[in-house]
């Protein structure tokens, strides 16, 4: 429902919990957050309930902080609203973070393939599937954008996805199609968003994805394709915002 990814200069706890904040006018039944921390290791926190249910979490269990993440509310769609169907959801053995807004049509064969071949789940959501093929492709690849590009490639419906590997700090790698991702452009540091509300708190200058586009952000860089990898022209905007 809300989605919200971070690299940079900033601890991205912070980030993460300040743009979920912003985006809770959305309306969820869920929170979680997946953080890459400063030794590579990718830590995941979530909860059922309000975002006040995961910063309680947070504060009873507290996760290394770093630089690279990836936030999420979830509004369920397929599986009830508990704390093993919220996101982040994990593959390639629990070193990569998937996050997804939307509805995956195709879940349900594609979580047979995986299945027939050895792979599990640990919950009922569509969104799931997308994690474990990400894994599947990177096992194959041991290249974040490509397996990347291969797990878009394969789904149909709607989605915005956002995904972090650990071999890949200061990366985060999103996509969207029937479903909102920006951009948010800053100063040693970018960010994603469902809404400009994720992070307009740090900054003003946004670039829109358009439909069925790959983006991937670093803390200096920002690259946007299609579907096929070819490389697309965006348009920077100026966030008008009064809050
Ligand atoms: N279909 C996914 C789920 O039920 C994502 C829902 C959303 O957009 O928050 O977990």
């Amino acid at each position: 429902c809300g989605i919200v990814g971070y690299v940079g200069k900033s601890s991205s706890i912070g980030v993460l919990m300040g743009g979920l904040r912003r985006l809770e006018y959305r309306g969820y039944d869920s929170a979680g957050i997946a953080v890459i921390d400063d030794d590579g290791q990718l830590n995941t926190a979530k909860r059922a309930g309000k975002l006040a249910m995961l910063a309680d979490e947070l504060a009873k269990h507290p996760i290394p902080d770093g630089h690279t993440g990836i936030g999420h509310t979830r509004w369920a769609t397929h599986g009830s609203p508990n704390d093993c169907n919220a996101h982040p959801h994990l593959g390639d053995e629990g070193k990569l973070a998937l996050i997804h807004n939307g509805i995956i049509e195709n879940f349900a064969p594609l979580k047979d393939e995986l299945l027939a071949e050895g792979f599990s789940f640990t919950s009922e959501t569509d969104s799931e599937v997308a994690a474990v093929l990400l894994g599947r492709e990177y096992q194959r690849t041991q290249d974040l954008g490509a397996s990347f590009a291969a797990v878009v490639a394969r789904l149909e419906g709607a989605f915005t996805l956002l995904a972090v590997h650990e071999d890949a700090p200061g990366v985060v790698v999103g996509a969207r199609r029937n479903s909102p991702l920006v951009i948010g452009l800053g100063e040693g540091e970018n960010f994603m968003g469902s809404d400009v509300a994720a992070f307009v708190e740090h900054t003003r200058r946004a670039v829109a994805v358009g439909q069925d586009q790959i983006v991937t952000i670093t803390p200096d860089a920002v690259a946007v394709t299609d579907f096929d990898g070819n490389p697309v022209e965006t348009t920077e905007f100026d966030v008008a915002w009064d809050a």
